[in-house]
């Protein structure tokens, strides 16, 4: 049987840390063109620093499993973010929501 306060529990937890992950982000934007994905669609939301908007305000999109999860964004942002690890969060929180459908 699923646990389904706990799983509740647990995304939130999950979208409390992608979301505090980006605290210190500027959006200054140096992330965005250096992004993979960003060079192909040229759609603000799927740069890092759209990430970084959508789940600084907790805003959680499938958008997030467009990320090829290769670092370059990373590399280069001057507030050393761990954007990956937020976007990880944010997987995970998705996969759980799918549990409580
Ligand atoms: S480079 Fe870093 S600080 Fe600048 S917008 Fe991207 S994530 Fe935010
Ligand atoms: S890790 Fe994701 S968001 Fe960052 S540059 Fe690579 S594809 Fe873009």
């Amino acid at each position: 049987m699923v646990d389904t306060e706990k799983i509740r529990l647990e995304i939130e937890n999950l979208i409390e840390e992608a979301s505090s992950t980006f605290e210190s982000c500027t959006r200054c934007g140096m992330c965005k063109s250096l992004c993979p994905v960003f060079k192909v669609l040229l759609d603000e939301s799927v740069s890092p620093r759209g990430h970084a908007i959508l789940l600084s305000n907790k805003i959680l999109d499938k958008i997030v499993f467009k990320c090829t999860l290769c670092r370059a964004c990373e590399d280069k942002c001057p507030a050393n973010i761990k954007i990956c690890e937020a976007i990880l969060r944010a997987r995970e929180a998705l996969s759980l929501k799918e549990k409580l459908r």
